[in-house]
């Protein structure tokens, strides 16, 4: 694969590999016709940004007129404060960028991001609805023809399965890529199920901005052949709630101020998801490397071609 990246302009004669970027536009065309005839607007969010929004994520840092700004790692915040605006449905595919340094067949640092968005929405359910719609368009480009609504396991249950399947994890943990992929092979195997949501995480293992019922919050991962394509939730769209979850995080609410400014004046209720196109199509192909589906991607190790 390195030397076929090393030379990718003569890999991408082959036709098996010109395949995969026919279907991969083809899938773009499908996801983008799900989103505009149900009345999504297609928004552009900043990718230089100025403050380290979300934490979790490692950014690349850049220098801006003298001023220390970074690679925007998500559009999360962006499209939020666009939910305060009338701008109920939205939706973004764009770069993001994260520093990680991941060695893996699922990270590259530079990925393209699909980001849905709905207001008024009554829970989580809303946005899981919209979610795997917008997948079962995008897996026809293979010839899935997915039965929704796809399952719904619960982080408990989900914890479960992988601790009888011997996984030493215990209430909290994030499930990780091992028990992901023992999830997954489970949920094929024993019942038939190549795609499903885990939701209602622990608080403690989510971000800031998902709403949260004590320590259950309103989240939910979207699994494909036991990989994680999809994170999204129930944002908390209460601004003095939002305010005490960011101080928890031991993030500064000064950092956020831009943001927690559209909670000022009424902010409905909302949610949403983000998922990776490149992990997205290289479960749809069955790809077994992340890489396969970018034309020149970046890597740890890949700043060129
Ligand atoms: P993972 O646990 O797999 O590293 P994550 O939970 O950190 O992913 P999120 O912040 O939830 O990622 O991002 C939403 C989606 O964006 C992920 O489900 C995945 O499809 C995609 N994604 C995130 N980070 C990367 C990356 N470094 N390379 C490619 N795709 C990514
Ligand atoms: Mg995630």
């Amino acid at each position: 694969l390195d030397t076929r990246l090393d030379h990718r302009f003569m890999d991408l004669r082959r036709p098996q590999v010109r395949k995969i970027f026919e279907k991969k536009s083809k899938a773009l065309n499908k996801i983008r016709n799900y989103f505009h005839q149900n009345d999504f607007i297609e928004i552009q969010t900043p990718k230089i940004i100025g403050s380290a929004t979300e934490g979790g994520t490692e950014l690349f840092p850049m220098e801006y007129f003298g001023e220390q700004a970074y690679l925007a790692q998500s559009p999360q915040l962006y499209k939020q404060m666009l939910m305060a605006t009338g701008f109920n449905k939205v939706f973004e595919i764009d770069p993001i960028f994260r520093a990680e340094e991941h060695d893996t067949f699922r990270h590259l640092n530079e990925s393209w991001s699909i980001d849905g968005e709905i207001a008024f929405i009554d829970n989580e359910e809303d946005p899981m609805k919209s979610l795997e719609k917008m997948i079962a368009k995008a897996a026809e480009i293979n010839g899935y023809n997915l039965d929704l609504p796809l399952k719904r396991l619960n982080y408990d249950k989900a914890l479960e399965i992988v601790q009888d399947l011997g996984m030493n994890l215990e209430w909290g943990d994030d499930l990780g890529t091992e028990a992901e992929r023992k999830l997954g092979e489970y949920m094929k195997e024993q019942k038939n199920e190549i795609t499903y949501f885990i939701k209602n995480y622990p608080s403690e293992i989510k971000p800031f901005y998902i709403m949260k019922d004590d320590e259950i919050s309103r989240s939910f991962d979207l699994d494909f052949h036991g990989i994680e394509i999809s994170s999204g939730g129930q944002r908390e769209h209460r601004k003095e709630v939002l305010k005490n979850q960011i101080n928890k995080q031991d993030l500064d609410p000064e950092d956020f101020e831009f943001y927690l400014e559209a909670f000022k004046y009424g902010m409905p209720p909302h949610g949403g998801y983000g998922v990776g196109l490149e992990r997205l199509i290289m479960v749809i192909l069955e790809l077994n490397n992340i890489r396969e589906t970018t034309i020149f991607p970046r890597d740890r190790r890949r700043l060129r071609p």
